[in-house]
């Protein structure tokens, strides 16, 4: 079981982690990542990679 956290607090809703999943995980809401479709994802690692504020907590990465 995939879990997938975002520190509200550092994200600024650049959308990088939305461009980057392969699965369409993510939608931006409010200037927030959340990762919507969670059950989708292939535990790529690659939002975490890519977020410039270091804010998603991914329990497989
Ligand atoms: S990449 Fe990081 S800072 Fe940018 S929207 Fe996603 S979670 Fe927020
Ligand atoms: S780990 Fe990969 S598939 Fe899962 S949400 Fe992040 S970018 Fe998308």
């Amino acid at each position: 079981m995939v879990s997938i956290e975002v520190d509200e607090e550092k994200c600024d809703g650049c959308g990088e982690c939305v461009d980057v999943c392969p699965e369409g995980v993510w939608i931006i809401n409010h200037e927030k990542a959340k990762p919507k479709n969670i059950d989708a994802c292939a535990e790529c690692c690659s939002c975490v990679e890519v977020c410039p504020q270091e804010c998603i907590e991914h329990s497989s990465c």
